[in-house]
């Protein structure tokens, strides 16, 4: 049997919340290693998420501000797509950034092992390469995968999950996305900007279930004009290999063609936690159901040694929130009060618009049965959406009545994912609408459709006449 190195602290997962966990043990002066499998760190988020995707949303926006020009006075001719250099501007960021992780686990002696790492026991993991490693802590931040159930399978080239379609082979002749969520909706934009017939598919009745739906509508609205179509109440049965695509059998009241043909399809319903093949039956580590690691308010598991964050440890499945559960595991290790004690996680569609919200949302407040005040800020009343030719948006706050304490920001519109700090801010302070409405914000931009929203509540907003309602 091999050696048994001891070390302080292992972070199995190199991604927003397994580096931020080993860079900041090793500020704190433990001794931390990083085992990935992968070839670079990053994660999900860095490798085949987050960060390729906004940089091709990027592009994607580039051609449909260039396409809507005009009304400035601008013309530009139809944009020549090169598919290989879109594909290559992606590639260097996701080079530079993870280069930059390298060199900042180098300079912070975070030892980095590429492996795959399996649980012996409680205090032992085998990494893949042979190796036999005992540990004092170990924090398990081995994220997600996507999720593809019974009906969406089909082993196929032409239907991708997000890893396959960020790689931008080509442009498909046409697109089929199943799943109106983040990823159908951001992807789905990139395809389309870059000339891709798309169809999305969504089994709810709406478009990113569970957002208050004003957000969602000015998204909607605009998307009808990007996408071939949008078919909600629709679900796929069925995808077969068909001599010309993939063959897609629909169900739903507002099916018109029971099985199409697509050239592509897009599978995003979702994603699973990864805590598969890890050997956790080896340890006293509990599953739930949906296969998420059980942890407490520090992200310790049932065995004590052992901590879980980020996707593989509970929704949402997000970076930031992956990177805040990594923090307070490490500091709950050294003994420090940390709790997961936030009082909101930010959320960010980053389509054009923009939605993004934090806190209480309508819907939640509505399905609790809590009384709320919400308080509405259109765009229209925006100097600066109105010079960029952007109206559509909406700022909201939910706002509790007797306090006016903010406990939820909603916005859609273009850069709403930039406004939506100052909403987090102001939720985690405890700020009330008129702590909003006094402070003074800069003329003109965006974000004064916060303070116009907090203003809306008090029925004083300069740029629009909404009196005050009697209670
Ligand atoms: P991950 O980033 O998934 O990292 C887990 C790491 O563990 C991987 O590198 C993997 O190689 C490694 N690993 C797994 N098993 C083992 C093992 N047994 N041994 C060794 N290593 C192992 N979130 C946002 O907040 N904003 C966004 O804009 C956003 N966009 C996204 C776009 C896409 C297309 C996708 C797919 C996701 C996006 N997300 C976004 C979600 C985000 O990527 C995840 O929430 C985040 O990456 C989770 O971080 P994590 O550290 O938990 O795990
Ligand atoms: P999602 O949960 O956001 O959306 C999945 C959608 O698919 C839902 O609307 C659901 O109703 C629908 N759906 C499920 N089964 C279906 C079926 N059989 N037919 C038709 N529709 C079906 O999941 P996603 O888009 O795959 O993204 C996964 C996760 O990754 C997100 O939940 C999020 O946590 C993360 N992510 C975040 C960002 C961001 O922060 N901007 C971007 C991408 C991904």
């Amino acid at each position: 049997m091999a050696d048994v190195t001891e070390h302080e602290l292992i972070v199995v997962g190199g991604g927003p919340g397994g580096y931020a966990a080993a860079f900041l043990a090793a500020d704190k002066g433990m001794t931390a290693t990083l085992v990935d499998e992968a070839d670079r760190l990053g994660g999900t988020c860095l490798r085949i998420g987050c960060i390729p995707s906004k940089a091709l949303l990027h592009t994607a926006k580039l051609i449909t501000d260039a396409r809507d020009s005009a009304r400035f006075g601008v013309q530009f001719g139809e944009p020549k797509i090169d598919v290989a250099g879109v594909r290559k501007h992606w590639l260097k960021v996701v080079e530079t950034l993870s280069g930059g992780l390298a060199t900042l686990a180098k300079k912070r002696n975070v030892k980095v092992i590429k492996a795959r790492a399996r649980f012996a026991d409680g205090q032992t993991l085998e990494l893949s390469d042979g190796s036999r490693h005992r540990f004092k802590h170990c924090i398990l931040a081995t994220g997600s995968v996507p999720a593809r159930p019974g009906p969406l399978k089909l082993e196929s080239p032409r239907v991708m999950t997000s890893t396959e379609a960020l790689q931008l082979e080509g442009v498909p002749g046409s697109l089929v996305v199943v799943g109106g969520g983040y990823i159908g909706l951001e992807l789905g934009y990139v395809y389309a900007a870059l000339g891709c017939p798309v169809t999305v598919v969504e089994m709810t009745p709406g478009l990113l279930p569970g957002v208050d739906r004003d957000l969602v509508k000015p998204l909607h609205d605009r998307l009808n004009g990007l996408f071939k179509r949008i078919s909600l109440n629709t679900q796929v049965t069925k995808l077969e290999e068909d001599r010309k695509g993939i063959r897609v059998h629909l169900e739903g009241a507002e099916v018109e063609e029971a099985s199409p043909v697509f050239d592509r399809v897009l599978v995003a319903v979702g994603r699973r936690p990864n805590s598969q093949g890890l050997g956790l039956e080896n340890t006293r580590v509990q599953i739930d159901g949906k296969g998420f690691v059980q942890v407490n308010e520090q992200r310790r598991t049932a065995e004590e040694k052992i901590f879980a964050i980020g996707d593989v440890a509970g929704e949402p499945m997000l970076a930031h929130k992956a990177t805040y559960e990594g923090k307070v595991a490490v500091e709950a290790i050294l003994g420090e009060p940390a709790v997961m004690d936030n009082r909101a996680v930010p959320a960010v569609v980053f389509t054009d618009p923009e939605i993004a919200w934090a806190g209480l949302t309508e819907t939640e407040a509505k399905k609790a049965g809590r009384e709320v005040e919400v308080t509405r800020y259109p765009w229209a009343a925006s100097g600066r959406a109105e010079s960029l030719g952007r109206t559509e948006g909406l700022t909201k706050l939910i706002v509790e009545p007797e306090t006016e304490q903010v406990l939820g920001v909603g916005i859609v519109g273009v850069d709403a994912g930039e406004m939506i700090g100052e909403a987090m801010l102001a939720i985690e302070m405890g700020a009330s609408a008129r702590d909003l409405s006094l402070t003074m914000h800069a003329h003109p931009t965006l974000s004064e459709t916060i303070l116009g929203a907090a203003e809306v509540l008090h029925g004083t907003a300069t740029d629009l006449y909404r009196p005050k309602k009697k209670r």
